[in-house]
């Protein structure tokens, strides 16, 4: 019988479960609408019983462990130790006793650490040996994969990209530094730099509207449109990130960037301002063999990375 591991991907809306094989085939899939206010113990309770639905449609598989993605930092024996704000009553909560009602071990880690062990075990970034995985969306987040393995740091918060700092006059962040690089790359600061532009801009087709109702979307349509000024934008962020990412490279000897989040959808425009500016800021030696590519797996990265907490982290 296959191997395969019951999967979670806590998020603020939905709970993601299923069944993924170690080859990274999803047999079985369905979603837990989380209840963000509901008290904690609820939240476990509904998840073990998923795990055990999901484990009886999945009978042709030999199920080995429960595998968590969650928001905030998961400590030692799987207890969420804090930061999960969008779920507060998630907080304090054990993630093992998913596991123990179904007499299987537990493993579970913050959640764009598990969606970046996915996406270099079963998506872009198969065979690298130092990955950096960033997320663009209304944040800026990032997971760090050396060997295989998620690398965690020295007390589980790895990976925090968001808070590179590209300028120390630059604009003040919500986690108290300046200039951090969530304030220039993220969705929200493509759209705030767009609307700011647009005061004294003379020749545009962007508009207040449709940033506001596209958000970045709206600035990716209209450079694919040749509008200069959205062109512009999505320039000076690739500057900006490349920036933030050649201190990444520099100080890791990555071989493979991954772009993942709802701004990938824009990747084929951003990433050539990305590599100019990766030319500019990164050791030579370590440009040479720095790839930079688009994440793959989109939404299931969480599910499948947290079957690879079992079957990449063991090998
Ligand atoms: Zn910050």
């Amino acid at each position: 019988m296959a191997k395969a591991v019951v999967c979670f991907d806590v998020g603020g809306t939905d709970i993601k479960a299923g069944v993924v094989s170690q080859a990274g085939e999803i047999i079985t899939q369905k979603k837990i609408p989380t209840g963000s206010e509901r008290p904690g113990k609820e939240i476990i309770t509904d998840m073990a019983n998923a795990a055990q639905a999901l484990r009886d449609e999945a009978r042709g598989s030999e199920i080995i462990g429960v595998g968590v993605g969650s928001p905030g930092l998961v400590g030692e024996d799987t207890v969420l130790l804090g930061g999960c704000e969008n779920i507060p009553h998630l907080n304090g909560m054990r993630f093992g006793d998913i596991g123990d009602a179904l007499g299987l071990p537990t493993k579970g880690d913050n959640d764009a650490t598990v969606a970046a062990l996915g996406e270099v075990s079963y998506g872009a970034g198969t065979g690298a040996k130092a990955a950096l995985v960033i997320t663009l969306g209304t944040g800026v987040g990032g997971g760090i994969v050396i060997n295989g393995k998620a690398y965690r740091g020295a007390t589980g918060y790895a990976g925090e990209f968001g808070h590179t700092s590209i300028d120390p006059d630059g604009l003040a962040c919500n986690c108290g530094s300046y200039g951090c690089i969530e304030q220039y790359a993220s969705a929200n600061a493509l759209v705030r730099r767009a609307k700011q532009k647009l005061i004294h801009a003379l020749d545009t087709s962007l508009t207040p509207k449709a940033l506001e109702d596209d958000k970045a979307k709206a600035v990716f349509d209209a450079a694919r449109a040749g509008d200069a000024l959205a062109a512009e934008i999505i320039e000076e962020t690739g500057m900006y990130l490349g920036m933030a990412l050649s201190s990444a490279a520099n100080l890791l000897n990555l071989d493979v960037v991954i772009v993942g989040g709802g701004m990938s959808k824009g990747f084929d425009l951003l990433k050539p301002a990305i590599e100019r500016s990766l030319n500019n800021y990164t050791l030579k030696l370590e440009r040479k063999i720095l790839a930079l590519k688009p994440a793959k797996l989109g939404n299931d990265a969480g599910i499948l990375g947290c079957a690879a907490l079992f079957f990449s982290e063991e090998e």
